[in-house]
């Protein structure tokens, strides 16, 4: 058999302390998952069900720890944010998962940033549009290595923040997740078969905000490092 034109290099995240590679299927992300940052973006926080969106593998920009990776400034957006976040990258297959036994299925964590044209989710989501093109746009997920599960026992309490050119943006606690990482894994697991090498971007604490061309945004969660991205 022969393509009729060459597939793409499949995507993957570099294994902190390893050679070997995660091979990245599906990314998940959930929207709304801090309260502090629900009522920023005006909504009264609640128990409500999680909801998810998704961004195509091919937007994750790998980012080396102690490297600044360039990030183009997207097409077709005035308002440009960050949002940090606790990435959970899934090992084992499967569907309508206990949470109290989500943590089987958990391969490790790493950080991320779920990059977002505001003013066109904003625009989206008021007339009950898809978000794609306020958030699967490419370049849109830069994230860091990936840590195993078992290297960062804490990391349901751990401190997750992000820092604009050295000036502290978002600063916040996994422990304030309103749906924890197994509760979202067995609310997603309701609606997809989880498989290895998919991921879920898990939410973003308040203080979230506008970037331009040539920002430095450094962003880290204890445990797993930092990573550090230039607005280009
Ligand atoms: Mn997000």
């Amino acid at each position: 058999m022969t393509f009729v034109f060459a597939p793409p290099a499949p995507v993957s995240l570099a294994v902190a302390g390893s050679t070997d590679r995660f091979p990245v299927r599906r990314v998940y992300c959930v929207g709304r998952n801090y309260a502090a940052h629900a009522r920023e973006m005006g909504f009264d926080p609640s128990r409500d069900p999680p909801f998810f969106f998704a961004k195509p593998a091919d937007a994750l920009v790998p980012v080396s720890p102690g490297s600044i990776a360039e990030v183009p400034y997207p097409s077709a957006t005035q308002d440009y944010q960050h949002e940090i976040e606790l990435v959970v990258a899934i090992g084992r297959r499967g569907a309508g998962i206990d949470a109290a036994r989500a943590q089987e299925h958990v391969w490790g964590y790493a950080v991320g940033l779920d990059m977002t044209r505001r003013d066109l989710q904003l625009a989206l989501r008021d007339k009950g549009r898809p978000w794609e093109l306020g958030k699967a746009f490419d370049a849109s997920g830069p994230i860091g290595p990936l840590t195993p599960a078992a290297g960062v026992p804490g990391i349901e309490r751990a401190g997750i923040w992000l820092n604009v050119n050295g000036e502290t943006r978002q600063r916040s606690a996994i422990s304030h997740l309103i749906w924890s990482v197994g509760e979202t894994i067995a609310h997603l697991s309701t609606y997809f078969m989880l498989e290895p090498g998919d991921l879920i971007f898990t939410g973003t604490p308040e203080g979230v905000g506008k970037v331009v061309r040539g920002d430095v945004l450094t962003g880290g969660i204890d445990g797993l490092g930092e990573i550090s991205v230039r607005i280009v």
